[in-house]
């Protein structure tokens, strides 16, 4: 605060870390030990100690607050987050610089940068609307402590009573709440004698003035210590509530260690909720270490006074409120000490920038929803895919069965049963064949037509599994004798026919009497001998399968006719059947 006389003094205050109690702590725990051992071991406790406070306070960041007046319970809360450790706990090594005569003004010298924070009055918005990079950071004073204090046996007890009064002014912006209580009560400040500030109260007393400028918090004690009485004139009554005591400090900081910043607010407002919360350590700390030039009772006198300024119960420590900041701004520029209108954008601190997570989160739920996707895309396909190659194998084998049963049905259609030669259907599609190649190429083809001489008869003398022993028999027969080229098939019954291709005639009867001989040469089973009537006939160019079969079966039966066991071969001549 800036009255009362003090030694100007810039004091730096960091204490160190220090473990004061170390000694009885060590001692305490060492009972046992005698005296020259346990003064070793307090030294070596002592000495480890000390080594981490200087490891601590190497690795905090160095930080300085510059006050806006000389110590006292006003900056009782930075005081304490020192004492009370709360700075270094946050990783911050702070000093604290005391403002007033001679000392640098706070906002002059955080904006070059030689301090990081400082203590300024609402007239720092003024700061900001002229372009200045400050941020207000917490408002410790939610009203203001500008008063004007006059004698109680004055004649003064509104601000309209000061007209034509000597009424003492510090310039503006420091005596902004006074100033603008005049314009308010429509006071023109023309009306007043305005005096300088003296800084001194015994003028006051002295009758030097008639109204004297102070803080609530200051002045009133000494005059009761002189036992004069007292008004006040306090612009809150007349609707005029401007913050106090704002730590401030340079937008560059907020943006370039954010951490550290909210870091050092979050530890001074800690430093004076403990400092109202033990107003009474409080004071005696600040008397014993930073103001002992100001008395206990004052200080204490201070602290009430500053408490209700505060307000801690019924405003959270710190608080500022964007509409009365513009209200603040706005009341300058009537005063016409700040050019209008205010944008107070980034001027009122707002904590850390919060980190915007939520694009992120959005990117990693189309993420995953997208892979789900792909990965439910995959499981389908998969799940196809083995349902396709299922059925694709499914179907080999079904095509692989129906082509085995194909085969089979063809080797069935195509074989008979009992002798396993060619079947009549076989025969057909084969001489087809032949016909179509004979015809192409000029080839002879030839077929012979044998009929088993009397079969009936080894039917019924032998029994008809016999009969079918003797079927197979000639069939093997016949077959080992073959060309590679000719092919054997039973026609029906006890006939069979012999094809052979590229065999004209001749060689076809050569082959017939060939077959003829060799059957009736021995017997074929069980000794029963057979014989058989041949018919042979050459395939005519132009003749169709049936017509070249009627000629050979002609030829068959006129073997029949002319006594059995006999190869007859087809000729023009024969056209005309043998009656
Ligand atoms: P031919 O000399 O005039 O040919 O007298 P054949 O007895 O052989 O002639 P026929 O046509 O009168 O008789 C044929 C006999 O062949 C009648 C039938 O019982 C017999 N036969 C036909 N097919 C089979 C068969 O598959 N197995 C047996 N065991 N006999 C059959
Ligand atoms: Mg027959
Ligand atoms: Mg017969």
């Amino acid at each position: 605060m800036k009255r009362m006389p003090s030694a100007p003094q810039a004091i730096t205050v960091h204490i160190p870390i220090g473990l004061l109690n170390s000694e009885s702590a060590a001692g305490r725990q060492l009972p046992a030990l005698n005296p020259a051992k346990r003064s070793l071991w307090l030294g070596f406790g002592l000495l480890v100690a000390q080594l981490f406070c200087l490891v601590d306070a190497a690795t905090a960041e160095k930080l300085r607050l510059q006050l806006r007046w000389l110590h006292q319970f006003q900056f009782a809360g930075y005081y304490m987050a020192l004492e009370k450790g709360f700075y270094r706990q946050a990783g911050l090594d702070v000093q604290i610089l005391q403002g007033g005569p001679g000392a640098p003004k706070p906002l002059e010298a955080m904006l070059a940068g030689e301090v990081d924070f400082a203590i300024a009055n609402s007239g720092l918005v003024i700061a900001r609307m002229a372009g200045k990079p400050v941020v207000a950071l917490a408002a410790i004073l939610q009203s203001s402590p500008s008063v004007w204090i006059v004698r109680a046996d004055s004649d003064i007890y509104t601000p309209h009573d000061l007209a034509g009064k000597r009424v003492m002014l510090m310039p503006a912006p420091e005596s902004a709440e006074l100033r603008i209580t005049l314009a308010r009560e429509g006071l023109d400040l023309q009306r007043l004698q305005v005096l300088q500030t003296s800084f001194n109260p015994q003028d006051l007393i002295d009758g030097n003035t008639d109204a004297y400028d102070g803080y609530i918090s200051n002045e009133p004690f000494w005059l009761q210590q002189q036992k004069v009485a007292y008004r006040l004139i306090n612009p809150r009554e007349y609707g005029v509530n401007f913050y106090n005591d704002v730590l401030t400090t340079r937008e560059a900081l907020v943006q370039q260690r954010p951490e550290q910043v909210e870091a050092f607010v979050q530890a001074s407002l800690r430093g004076w909720q403990y400092a109202l919360d033990n107003l009474e350590e409080s004071v005696q700390l600040i008397h014993r270490r930073y103001a002992p030039d100001k008395s206990l009772e004052h200080l204490r006198f201070e602290a009430e006074a500053l408490k209700k300024l505060i307000m801690p119960e019924l405003v959270q420590l710190g608080h500022m409120n964007p509409g009365r900041w513009q209200t603040i701004a706005q009341n300058y520029v009537e005063l016409g000490m700040a050019d209008g209108p205010a944008d107070l954008q980034g001027f009122i601190y707002s904590g850390p920038p919060v980190t915007d997570h939520s694009l992120l989160y959005r990117v990693l739920t189309g993420t995953l929803l997208a892979l789900l996707l792909v990965g439910s895309v995959a499981l389908r396909f998969a799940h196809l895919t083995r349902r396709l190659r299922r059925e694709i194998e499914r179907r080999r084998q079904a095509e692989q069965e129906l082509l085995s049963s194909n085969l089979q049905l063809e080797r069935l259609a195509n074989t008979d049963r009992l002798t396993g030669q060619w079947s009549r259907l076989k025969l057909e599609e084969a001489a087809h064949q032949e016909i179509k190649r004979a015809e192409r190429y000029g080839f002879p083809l030839t077929l012979a037509f044998l009929d088993i001489d009397r079969f009936k008869s080894i039917n019924d003398q032998y029994g008809h599994d016999v009969g079918d022993c003797v079927l197979s028999g000639l069939a093997q027969k016949v077959k080992a004798h073959l060309r590679e080229s000719d092919s054997l098939c039973r026609w029906g019954g006890e006939e069979f026919i012999i094809l052979m291709p590229h065999t004209d005639l001749a060689q076809g009867c050569v082959m017939a009497e060939k077959f003829r001989a060799l059957l009736a040469a021995e017997p074929l089973v069980e000794q029963i001998s057979v014989t058989a009537s041949f018919g042979v006939a050459q395939w005519q160019p132009g003749q169709g399968l049936g017509e070249w079969l009627h000629c050979a079966d002609l030829m068959l039966y006129r073997a029949k006719k002319l006594g059995r066991n006999r190869v007859e071969q087809f000729t023009p001549c024969h056209i005309q059947p043998l009656v």
